[in-house]
């Protein structure tokens, strides 16, 4: 059995899903959590659902508003005064920017982007996409421990019957030493929808949306299903949507539950960033559209009239 630390975010003061997707894939190890600041005591009840042991809430001078240099000096001295076998966070725009950056303070291996893994005897295996995804790679960490690794959001699942853990909650003394680089205000997108990366439902428009204003129709039908609107990079490049929304190679890598594709063409560079999705569904005019070979399902139709019967159908269904 390993010792593994999981960092994890808040979002509104609540934990990131991919934090209770670790935890429940961690099942038999012994895991604690560490969150930067405050966290409240219904958080800290979920994480014990999902298997946390130990909540640990790290606090301290500017560590307020996250910062690479913040975070990883508070969380290097925190991990030192502990003996985890593994640190896992999510491979969140976050995660991104700071474990790498905590790992090499340990000289330590780091399994990125990490899809699937498990941790026989306690030692981690993982699966990782390469080359835009078209092969996966097994990822084992060699070296000084701990390792480090981050997990795709929405790429494990959420664990139907997780195993409680105790769900101990205590303070400990964070130490941001210097920071070079501050954050003073963090201005929220106009947006309330959860981010692309973290969507458990995407719908995302491609060239044929024509226009911004046609956006509206993938709006309506995100709204019904709860759902996220990205875009592909034509759809951004014309002036659509904004690059926040693109999906693909050079925008974000997205693994939600359900993503439909409505007049996006599926070239290679878009599928790499949304072909873990677990079902596909294309709308497209052209059968021969190379998206239909990903697709899970597939309608050959105009969006602009398929579109609005899904979302009334969407309707009926939801309530
Ligand atoms: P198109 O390829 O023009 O496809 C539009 C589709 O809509 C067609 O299949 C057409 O049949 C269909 N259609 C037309 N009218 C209708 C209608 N009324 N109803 C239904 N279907 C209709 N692309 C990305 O998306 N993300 C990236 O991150 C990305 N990164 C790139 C990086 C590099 C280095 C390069 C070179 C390219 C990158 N691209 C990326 C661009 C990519 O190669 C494609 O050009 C782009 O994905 C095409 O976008 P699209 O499918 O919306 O447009």
């Amino acid at each position: 059995m390993a010792n593994v630390l999981v960092f994890t975010e808040l979002h509104d003061g609540h934990v990131k899903p991919v934090t209770l997707e670790i935890l429940g894939k961690l099942a038999g190890q012994s895991a604690d959590v560490a969150v930067i600041g405050d966290i409240g005591a219904d958080q800290v009840a979920e994480l014990a659902k999902f298997g946390a042991q130990n909540v640990h809430k790290i606090k301290g001078a500017n560590l307020d508003k996250y910062s690479p240099e913040g975070y990883t000096n508070a969380l290097a001295d925190f991990i030192k005064s502990k003996s985890y076998d593994y640190v896992f966070a999510g491979a969140t725009s976050m995660g991104k920017d700071f474990l790498p950056r905590l790992a090499s303070k340990f000289d330590a291996g780091l399994a990125s982007d990490v899809t699937n893994f498990t941790m026989d005897g306690g030692v981690f295996a993982g699966t990782r996409p390469f080359f835009s995804g078209k092969c996966l790679a097994k990822v084992e960490i060699t070296g000084p421990k701990p390792h480090f690794v981050s997990i795709r959001p929405n790429a494990l699942g959420m664990t139907a019957n997780p195993t409680a853990g105790a769900g101990a909650a205590a303070d400990a003394a964070g130490n941001a030493g210097e920071i070079r680089a501050m954050i003073k205000e963090i201005v929220k997108a106009a947006s309330t929808k959860t981010d692309l990366t973290e969507a458990n439902i995407i719908v995302t428009g491609g060239r044929a949306m024509k226009n911004a204003e046609n956006f509206k129709i993938l709006e309506q039908m995100a709204d019904v299903l709860g759902a996220t609107v990205g875009a592909s990079r034509a759809a951004v490049d014309s002036g659509f949507a904004p690059h926040a929304m693109q999906v693909g190679q050079t925008g974000k890598t997205v693994a939600p539950s359900l993503y439909i594709a409505c007049g996006v063409s599926g070239a290679i560079q878009h599928l790499a960033g949304m072909r873990t999705s677990k079902v596909i569904v294309a709308i497209n005019t052209d059968p021969d559209a190379p998206i239909f070979t990903k697709a899970d399902y597939g309608i050959v139709g105009d969006l602009f009239q398929i579109v609005p019967v899904m979302t009334e159908e969407f309707k009926k269904l939801l309530g």
